[in-house]
């Protein structure tokens, strides 16, 4: 089981998968329920765990009902944090760079994800 203290640790790394163009699954960790990621890669695993997790069966016995982890809301948190920083360095800046765009782009999209997962 994973202490409460690592949740943002996690939180962390889950974000940084998916900025990197990771996907946020339903699926959660069956042994610390951190929700798993999927690389580009098409490798689903745990970063909390940092193991590699094979989904056996897409059954909706798996999917069903997860309790949803509290890491769900503090990424929530973080990505909102990193979304308004990114506001705030966009308008300071004279000349915003399409890069600053671009990566809002990506955190809105995460955010939305999450969202997604939190309702569903
Ligand atoms: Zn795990």
């Amino acid at each position: 089981m994973c202490a409460f203290s690592c949740v943002s640790q996690a939180s962390k790394k889950i974000a940084k998968v998916l900025m990197e163009g990771g996907k946020l699954l339903a699926e959660s960790c069956p042994v610390c329920s951190t929700p798993l990621v999927q690389e580009k890669s098409g490798e689903v695993y745990c970063v909390n765990c940092q193991k590699r997790v094979v989904i056996v069966s897409k059954d909706e016995e798996i999917v069903e009902k997860l309790s949803l982890p509290s890491v769900l809301a503090e990424l929530e948190e973080l990505m909102v944090n990193m979304i308004h920083k990114e506001i705030d360095k966009i308008s300071s800046s004279d000349e915003p760079s399409v890069d600053g765009f671009e990566r809002l782009n990506q955190m809105l999209e995460v955010l939305k994800r999450i969202r997604e997962l939190k309702a569903a």
